[in-house]
């Protein structure tokens, strides 16, 4: 119903065209990662349409208001929040980073009973009111909390995926770049596995204008080489952990990796990136865990996985990754998956 100014100010040519938007957003936790996101997802001008959901309801509204007062200077979208799940409703994209953080010096891995209790109040909500969603999930340890939320949602295993080591690709693809003087966007390789201390740097797979680091220096990255780049896998795992003691927690990295996620899901992309996945079948893993591999992502989630060349050593690192995850998981009191 237009209120007496609208009746004053506009002519009205045709009824609301429709509750929900194509390009809706909800962001679930609006913490430092959520908002950084939320960010991202703003000035990259990636959606139509943002919900934030939080139960901190002053921190949530607060944030929402700040970001509305800026909208005069984007490219224009909504923004709403809600401690109400309803506020996220029709939305094509949901990204869950709630949960608690890793403290100083602690793993990804210790976080999971306290985040697993927080999914199974945030998953249902999400697919009631937005069951052809796609989930993407960010909080950590996210390749057991992708898995988690897969069980949860009874959704189909390509709508479910982690942000996954993308950001573990990010720091390796800058860490060789920052080396060699060459952007990052020019550095083509690939972090696979958890997001976490047993992730895989794919390093016969690395290469930069088609020309393959291994191919010049066979021992690259391993124990065997003397060089500089030995400890390069092992500076992109503590750089979290280093992030986490300077500043208290890592932000813009993920928000940017996560803000490029949904464009490729909203814009029907198909870009590839290394995103948590049900590996199970890949590789020779049997069980069905979750972990970071190349997946196309596109408007219905993930499409394909893409068969990598891993040489001996990264199949056996990657399936020690699988084991460390499928350990945790055997301990989770889940219900039983509906859909594949
Ligand atoms: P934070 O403490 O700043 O924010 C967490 C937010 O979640 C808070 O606003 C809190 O109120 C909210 N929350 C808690 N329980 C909730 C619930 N049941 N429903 C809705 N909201 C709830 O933490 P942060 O620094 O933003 O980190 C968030 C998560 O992201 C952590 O698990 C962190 O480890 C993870 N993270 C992941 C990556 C990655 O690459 N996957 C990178 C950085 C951080």
């Amino acid at each position: 119903m237009a209120t007496q100014l609208e009746q004053q100010l506009m002519h009205p040519v045709c009824e609301e065209m429709s509750e929900f938007s194509q390009t809706k957003v909800t962001v679930v936790g609006v913490g430092q990662v959520g908002m950084a996101c939320a960010f991202s997802i703003l000035t990259q001008h990636v959606a139509s349409e943002l919900a934030l959901v939080d139960v901190v309801a002053d921190k949530l509204h607060g944030e929402v208001k700040d970001l509305q007062h800026g909208l005069a200077f984007t490219k224009g979208m909504i923004v709403k929040g809600d401690t109400d799940y309803k506020v996220s409703a029709g939305s094509r994209l949901c990204i869950v980073t709630a949960g608690v953080r890793q403290r100083e010096g602690e793993s990804r891995l210790n976080l999971v009973q306290r985040n697993v209790a927080i999914f199974k109040g945030i998953i249902p909500n999400l697919v009631k009111y937005s069951p052809n969603t796609i989930i993407m999930v960010v909080s950590n340890p996210v390749d057991i909390l992708t898995y988690v939320a897969w069980r949860l949602s009874g959704l189909p295993k390509n709508r479910v995926f982690g942000s996954g080591t993308n950001l573990d690709t990010a720091r390796f693809r800058f860490l060789i770049g920052e080396k060699l003087q060459i952007a990052p966007s020019s550095v083509h390789g690939y972090i696979i596995g958890e997001h976490g201390d047993t992730s895989v740097p794919v390093w016969s797979g690395t290469s930069i204008a088609g020309v393959s680091l291994v191919g010049l220096i066979p021992q690259i990255g391993t124990d065997r080489d003397m060089d500089e780049w030995k400890d390069l896998h092992k500076d992109v795992v503590e750089s979290a952990y280093e992030i986490i003691r300077l500043k208290g927690y890592t932000s813009w990295a993920i928000g940017l990796s996560v803000s490029t996620l949904a464009q490729s899901v909203l814009r029907n992309q198909n870009a590839v990136f290394a995103l948590t996945t049900l590996a199970q079948g890949y590789h020779g893993i049997e069980k069905d865990v979750f972990l970071s591999l190349p997946c196309v992502l596109g408007e219905h989630g993930v499409r394909h996985v893409i068969k990598q060349q891993l040489n001996p050593q990264e199949v056996q690192q990657l399936r020690n990754s699988a084991e460390t995850l499928a350990d945790v998981i055997k301990e989770l009191q889940l219900p039983a998956p509906t859909l594949e």
